[in-house]
């Protein structure tokens, strides 16, 4: 999903965020924020990968067309959903924490259903990606020509 329509689902996501939180502001604010600084964990992955800022452009470029070797995406991971509705459900989360999982959910369903071109289905699950140890080859639906060969990878390392 690109940053435009994830800040366009933000507002439907506040409301929502507002309406579980029971009316709170702070609900719908973070389900608003999170829902887009939530991949904020893509700028990460981009630096490990090229050691340094290449601009907006460049950025956008590579997370968008598949290019980065190794997907850590801290924090898009269903394992992470999971334990916020926990939060959530024995009433532990405060207003904010309800409107941060009610974005987050929101967040990673969309990237779930708009990715399926791009990544593999279980993508989104943390468990996953640590099983293909984070290789962009075995994770993307079809692996761009760009990518450094893992065995060079780990020669080097
Ligand atoms: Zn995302």
């Amino acid at each position: 999903m690109k940053l435009a329509q994830h800040c366009l689902s933000a507002v439907p996501l506040a409301l929502a965020g507002y309406a579980a939180s029971g009316g709170r502001f702070s609900g719908a604010v973070m389900a608003g924020l999170s829902s887009v600084l939530i991949d904020c964990d893509h700028v990460l992955d981009y630096l490990l990968y090229k050691k340094r800022w290449g601009g907006m452009k460049d950025f956008f470029a590579n997370c968008e067309e598949g290019r980065l070797p190794r997907l850590y995406l801290v924090l898009h991971s269903f394992e992470f959903v999971i334990f916020l509705w926990l939060l959530v459900g024995f009433g532990i989360a405060a207003p904010w924490g309800v409107g941060l999982t009610i974005g987050v959910t929101g967040h990673l369903l969309l990237d779930w259903v708009g990715n399926r071109h791009v990544v593999k289905q279980s993508f989104y699950w943390m468990s996953f990606r640590a099983m293909h140890r984070f290789d962009g080859n075995q994770l993307y639906v079809t692996p761009p020509v760009s990518l450094e060969d893992p065995a060079e990878e780990s020669a080097r390392a």
